[in-house]
């Protein structure tokens, strides 16, 4: 097991299908292929095979879904399952992103399930959490961050572990246009080391892939990305303009 250098474009709600095909096609077009980094895209649901046909030739490009069901299969009208989207040639899918445990009041027990049904279906998993302004103002986010991932990954095995990349995303900094400092990164980086280490091994810890995400963009990746446990990014906004989103692929 070794960390590998990752960008992912979390797309949200956003794209028209002609736009998200553009969108493929331009950062196709636009970045380096030859370098080493992992680029993950990923589409809303409905351009999901789409997009990981347009990629499917590419070198070190996966897709994955921002979000899936807890349950397997059945009666859950709307719901889309961790099948589904493997189904698709998907290769990954997103839990616990603020956004959904702001608006959708996603919980641990249910984040557990998503990521066992993720797991079952032979996705890999990016796992996010972070602290709002308050916690950090008052202090708390070193153990509110260590309560998320605890409360969410204890109980999983190991070997489940390896297939789970982490997300450290301050909720004051995504979509804000305020991005976390270098230091305040890495400080909090060194600390999911530290709470993966205590809950499972320095072994694991030292292998596990941390991103950063929060107002990432091309001109603070380089900054991020030299931080020693700052493993890439997760980036919102700046992954929907292609020549953006390369230069951040180019970043490290
Ligand atoms: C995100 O949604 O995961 C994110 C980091 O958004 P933004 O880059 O727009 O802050």
């Amino acid at each position: 097991m070794k960390r590998q250098k990752i960008v992912a474009g979390n797309w949200k709600m956003n794209c028209t299908r002609t736009e998200a095909t553009e969108l493929v096609r331009a950062i196709l077009l636009n970045c380096d292929h030859s370098g080493d980094t992992l680029n993950l895209l990923f589409p809303p649901f409905p351009f999901l095979t789409e997009v990981c046909a347009l990629i499917q030739e590419a070198n070190n490009f996966k897709a994955g879904a921002q979000n899936c069901s807890a349950q397997a299969r059945g009666a859950y009208t709307g719901e889309v399952s961790a099948d589904m989207i493997r189904s698709c040639g998907a290769s990954y899918v997103i839990v616990g992103h603020s956004e959904r445990r702001q608006y959708f009041n996603e919980q641990p027990k249910e984040l557990r399930g998503k990521i066992q049904q993720a797991l079952a279906s032979g996705l890999k998993v990016i796992f996010c959490f972070g602290e709002q302004l308050s916690d950090r103002r008052a202090g708390n986010h070193f153990q509110l961050v260590k309560t998320q991932i605890t409360d969410v990954l204890s109980g999983f095995t190991p070997e489940q572990l390896t297939n789970l990349v982490l997300a450290y995303e301050p909720v004051w900094a995504i979509g804000t246009g305020e991005t976390a400092s270098p230091e305040q990164a890495q400080s909090m980086h060194a600390h999911v080391r530290k709470v993966l280490s205590d809950l499972y091994s320095t072994n694991l810890s030292d292998n596990t892939n941390i991103l950063y995400g929060g107002s990432c963009n091309a001109q603070n990746a380089k900054e991020l990305f030299s931080c020693p446990d700052v493993d890439g990014g997760l980036i919102g906004g700046a992954s929907l303009k292609a020549d953006e989103f390369c230069k951040i692929m180019a970043s490290f």
